[in-house]
């Protein structure tokens, strides 16, 4: 179903896992994209080209979301290729996992200022376009543990916590002018990000899921697509969980 022929999506941290997925979802259902991404030249063009082969248009553009010019130099680029911003997807995140006693301050700074500053310095740079438009879907990548809190994740959860807080003032900032604001909070997904977990800690997770199961970036995508489209346009301000059950 192309229900997005004629948007234009970009989505941050598009080269692997969650944003991969989300960016082929968005184009599937008809959208043009622009997709960032930081340093895998290699994956970015493979995610271009299956993007191009569903018969989106496509622009890349390699920009640290943590730098405030960078955020906007991808709004620029993506005005300057296709004159309009329907979605913004903010994506792109890391982790620095430690317990607080072992926790150095440049990973608590590093993880704050991708997963957090980054969001904001692309609604920042988003928020005019959208005003002047009068419409337009963001939807920002937030976190289970943004929730519930994570032994190990204080500097990531506190990031995650974060975005839900943004998420909700922009709804309340922008509704008046027909743009949706809202989070997705994935569960654990299978991805570069979780991989690292050992196997035990894996089989525990699972018998935490009530599904039984860890998700598919595919998982979130299609939450993602929803988001994106008019189908949820009296949606705004939520977080919607997608975690199998987990946080409930
Ligand atoms: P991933 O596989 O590690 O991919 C991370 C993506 O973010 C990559 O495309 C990477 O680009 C990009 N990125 C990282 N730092 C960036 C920066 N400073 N500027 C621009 N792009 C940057 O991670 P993932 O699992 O797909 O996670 C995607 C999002 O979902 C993140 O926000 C993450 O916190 C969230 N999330 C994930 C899980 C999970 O279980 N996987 C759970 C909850 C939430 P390059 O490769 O080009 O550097």
């Amino acid at each position: 179903m192309k229900c997005l022929k004629d948007k234009v999506a970009v989505v941050t941290g598009a080269s692997r896992g969650i944003g991969k997925a989300i960016a082929i979802e968005l184009a599937s259902m008809g959208a043009d994209l622009v997709l960032n991404y930081r340093s895998s030249v290699e994956s970015i063009k493979d995610v271009a080209k299956e993007i191009e082969d569903l018969g989106s248009k496509v622009h890349v553009v390699r920009a640290d979301v943590s730098l405030f010019e960078d955020s906007e130099k991808i709004m620029k680029e993506a005005l300057d290729k296709f004159g309009k911003i329907d979605i913004l997807v903010n994506n792109a995140g890391i982790t620095k996992d430690a317990l607080m006693l072992r926790m150095k301050e440049e990973d608590f700074d590093k993880v704050i200022s991708v997963n957090l500053k980054g969001v904001y310095n692309c609604l920042k740079h988003i928020t005019p376009i959208m005003l002047k438009q009068r419409s337009g879907k963001i939807i920002n990548i937030s976190s289970v543990v943004g929730i519930s809190g994570n032994a190990g994740q204080c500097n990531y959860s506190a990031a995650k916590a974060g975005v839900i807080g943004m998420t909700k003032s922009l709804a309340k900032e922008l509704g008046s002018r027909g743009i949706t604001v809202n989070a997705v909070a994935p569960g654990y997904i299978k991805t570069d990000m979780t991989e690292v977990l050992s196997d035990k800690v894996k089989k525990n997770i699972e018998g935490m899921i009530p599904l039984k199961r860890i998700g598919n970036p595919e998982d979130i995508a299609n939450v993602v697509g929803f988001l994106s489209t008019e189908k949820s346009s009296y949606v705004t301000g939520q977080v919607i969980s997608v975690d199998g059950g987990m946080a409930m």
